[in-house]
């Protein structure tokens, strides 16, 4: 089967048995095999009350899967890396978004490419727009640099009301 090439999404806000979120990244860019590029780990402030930090990034994978085989194959890398002594199935401490797909969309019951809501996530556009900036969104028509200036405009004309 040709082998096609995905954009996948990576986070992690917790350690994990391979060690920091930055680290659990790069032990799942591993397991996952293929990959062609990876953008540099962007690690962001915790949001609202959480204390916890975030680290997230970008890859382009190379693989024959369907987009359901690889979905399953990286549902079963998170489930893997939640595991943790004492608890199962322990909250994941890695999230594996299939972002875009060179072979376009995808939709059945279980799985939506392009991911739905990732024109609106800086921190899945902005790792992004380092290894995939030509890459065209299929739905929108726009490539990942216009997606991500257009994200850039709208946070600058709607700035945060600065109270006293
Ligand atoms: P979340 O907990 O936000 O990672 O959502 C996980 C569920 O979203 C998975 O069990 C998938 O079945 C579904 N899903 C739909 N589209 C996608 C996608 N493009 N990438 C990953 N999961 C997806």
């Amino acid at each position: 089967m040709a082998t096609t090439s995905y954009v996948i999404a990576l986070g992690s806000n917790r350690w994990s048995r391979f060690g920091s979120p930055a680290r659990t990244i790069r032990a799942a860019l591993d397991r996952i095999g293929g990959v062609a590029a990876v953008a540099p780990v962007i690690a962001s402030a915790p949001v609202g009350p959480s204390r916890r930090r975030f680290a997230n990034t970008a890859a382009i994978i190379a693989t024959a899967e369907t987009p359901p085989e690889l979905l399953a194959r990286l549902k079963a890398i998170e489930r893997d890396f939640g595991r943790r002594r004492g608890r199962r199935w322990a909250a994941r401490s890695i999230d594996l978004d299939i972002i875009l797909w060179s072979g376009g969309c995808w939709a059945d019951s279980g799985l939506i490419v392009p991911h739905r809501d990732f024109r609106a996530r800086t921190f899945v556009l902005a790792p992004l727009s380092r290894i995939a900036a030509n890459w065209r969104d299929p739905v929108s028509g726009r490539t990942i640099r216009q997606l991500t200036a257009r994200g850039a405009r709208a946070r600058k004309v709607d700035p945060a009301p600065r109270g006293h």
